[in-house]
């Protein structure tokens, strides 16, 4: 595969379909992923949702969400919030994990950039979707967030 490009520059923007939410992203992501767990492909209509991962300090928002609760596998609670519009999911809120949101990458105002860096639960991919020869690829879960964001870390390293 060609090389991956740049890493845009702070801040990073996107939106909802009807224009109603938008938000701004004033830190470096952590990590783009994809999940291809059940719950994911009901929740995106595809084989996976492409998150990035963000501080939750770092990412501002306009406009009214509505959120809806679910239970992982894994017994914790995450919620996806979407535009009360026109229904675009924007985020993924983990509730046991204040700090911590998911963006949709394809809501991003460019999501050229944003290739996941890697992938989890592949177990229940149907094939359709073919990791980059650079990213992390899981059949399950990740053993843990710190994996997925170290390995983003060393394929965009951060400017001197
Ligand atoms: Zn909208
Ligand atoms: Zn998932």
């Amino acid at each position: 595969m060609a090389a991956r490009p740049a890493l845009p520059a702070l801040p990073l923007t996107g939106g909802c379909l009807c224009g109603a939410v938008r938000y701004r992203i004033d830190a470096r992501p952590l990590a783009v992923n994809a999940c291809h767990c059940l719950h994911c492909q009901r929740l995106s209509g595809t084989d996976a949702t492409v998150s990035l991962h963000l501080k939750a300090e770092a990412v501002s928002v306009e406009g009214e969400l509505v959120r809806y609760r679910r239970t992982a596998d894994s017994g914790r609670q995450i919620d996806a919030a979407r535009c009360a519009a026109c229904g675009t999911r924007l985020f993924h809120e983990p509730v046991s994990v204040p700090e911590l949101v998911l963006v949709a990458a394809g809501t991003l105002d460019d999501a050229g950039w944003a290739i996941p860096v890697s992938h989890i639960w592949l177990s229940r991919s149907n094939g359709s979707f073919v990791p980059a020869a650079d990213a992390l690829a899981f059949q399950e879960s990740a053993p843990d967030r710190q994996t997925i964001w170290g390995h983003f870390a060393a394929l965009y390293p951060a400017a001197p």
